[in-house]
């Protein structure tokens, strides 16, 4: 199984080590070329207007969402969370527009646009989650078909819409692989795409 890393900006190798810890190969995805050869994709954090702008440029906008459309598993994180949003408030970046929530860019207030908590997340199980939040961006709406695994302050933080996955925090720097596992864990479900 081969676990992309959108590499344009932000995070990548923070991803790519969780990735390899966990057994799996994690090759960077630049072009729609390197996107043609992993079996599902992550996001990772970083500038949202930044990563939109060259997706766009580089034409992976398009290929990521046809891939996506047809059942490609993507996990995007913080602003890989995102690009991935149907509508984003606070400056709207170059959106992939396929899951349907909506978030609030740099939403957790100015003074403390830093963070970090502990979650509870039934679905990984004992014990709580230590989460991450750099600037995040606060979801303000999700759609019926969208499982919400975790919130904070009752806005979700962790979700999950069929084979796309969502967190406003960032899992690759707390140490705890739980959420890169159970992304895993569905990309393995969907294989048959
Ligand atoms: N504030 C960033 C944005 O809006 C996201 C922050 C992050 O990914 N840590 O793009």
């Amino acid at each position: 199984m081969k676990i992309g890393v959108l590499a344009l900006q932000g995070d990548v190798r923070e991803h790519r080590k969780v990735l390899q810890d966990l057994g799996v190969e994690a090759p960077e995805v630049r072009t729609t070329a390197d996107l043609a050869g992993v079996d599902a994709l992550i996001i990772p954090g970083g500038e949202s207007t930044t990563m939109g702008k060259l997706m766009v440029e580089g034409g992976l906008d398009r290929a990521i969402r046809e891939r996506a459309e047809r059942g490609m598993p993507v996990y995007g994180t913080c602003a890989g969370m995102i690009l991935l949003a149907r509508a984003a408030g606070g400056g709207e970046p170059p959106l992939l527009r396929l899951m349907d929530i909506e978030v609030q860019r740099n939403a957790y207030g100015r003074q403390v646009d830093s963070f970090e908590t502990d979650l509870d997340v039934p679905a990984l199980g004992p014990p709580a989650l230590h989460a991450v939040f750099i600037r995040a961006p606060v979801v303000e709406r999700v759609g019926r078909d969208v499982d919400v695994l975790a919130s904070l302050e009752s806005r979700p933080v962790l979700a999950r819409q069929g084979a796309l996955l969502v967190s406003s925090f960032h899992p690759e720097l707390s140490g705890d692989a739980r959420v890169h596992r159970y992304f895993l864990e569905l990309v393995r479900q969907r294989q048959e795409f």
